[in-house]
């Protein structure tokens, strides 16, 4: 029986879940088809599909959320890294921002449909003037910071790390300039999770630091959530008098 593009079904008649393999075409490279077996296969694919969610990564949100409860009608949460927005769909519905209560703004490289509730622009948050038109377009302060920004895998494990560790770290600049007393913020990172000097800030900057795996969050991959909470304010900055 052939399954949706180009997969076929076999497994157990009756079966909970009948495995789909994917035929390798002459054209798919071996890893996007085991990249299209892998998503056809994922429960997490076939329940954002039926439920209307624009991505399985909104049940990563969806389960961290549950567990922290971040996010709480009427807060103004910063998406970054947005699209195709699954997470703002989350945010969207907890805010409550289709019944004009809080605000959802999100920004990627891409374009991304808009949604009622939310507000979109496209952003690389690298460019130097990104989080100053951000904080400008944000016009007041934020609840909640979300960062699930991925930039796309060279391969090479090395400059991958660098390049999602330099993501988060301005994600957390971005969130200590913008965050009002008590806010949040949640960011996508790597295994071995935040060490060093950002780990270090965030520490200081708000009362908890923990790092989250969801269930969702593919076991095979090396991602993993880092989750600040209570954010202490503002520090003055360097050379600013005190009191
Ligand atoms: N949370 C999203 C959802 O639920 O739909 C999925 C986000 S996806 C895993 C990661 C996103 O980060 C991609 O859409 C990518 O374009 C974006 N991204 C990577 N580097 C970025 C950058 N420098 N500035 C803005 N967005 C970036």
């Amino acid at each position: 029986m052939s399954g949706p593009s180009g997969g076929s079904s076999s497994g157990r008649e009756g079966g909970r879940s009948l495995k789909t393999r994917v035929k390798t075409a002459r054209k798919r490279t071996l890893s996007s088809t085991l990249w299209l077996q892998r998503q056809l296969n994922d429960p997490y694919v076939a329940q954002a599909k039926r439920e209307g969610f624009r991505s399985r990564a909104a049940y990563k949100l969806i389960e961290i959320d549950d567990r922290f409860h971040i996010l709480r009608p009427g807060m103004r949460v910063v998406d970054l890294g947005a699209a195709p927005g699954g997470w703002s769909q989350v945010a969207v519905k907890r805010v409550g921002a289709e019944e004009g209560r809080g605000r959802v703004v999100g920004v990627d490289l891409l374009p991304i449909e808009p949604m009622p509730g939310a507000e979109f622009e496209i952003m690389d948050f690298h460019d130097a003037s990104a989080p100053a038109r951000l904080k400008a377009w944000l016009g007041g302060a934020a609840d909640a910071v979300l960062s699930d920004m991925a930039a796309n895998a060279t391969g090479h494990k090395k400059t991958d790390h660098l390049r999602i560790v330099g993501l988060v770290e301005l994600a957390a600049h971005f969130a200590a300039e913008v965050l009002a007393p008590g806010g949040a913020f949640l960011a996508k990172v790597l295994q071995g999770g935040t060490e060093g000097e950002l780990l270090a800030m965030l520490k200081r900057d708000f009362s908890a630091v923990k790092h989250v795996k969801p269930q969702a969050s593919r076991a095979d991959s090396s991602e993993l959530y880092v989750l600040a909470t209570g954010f202490r304010g503002a520090r003055p900055a360097a050379g600013e008098a005190e009191g």
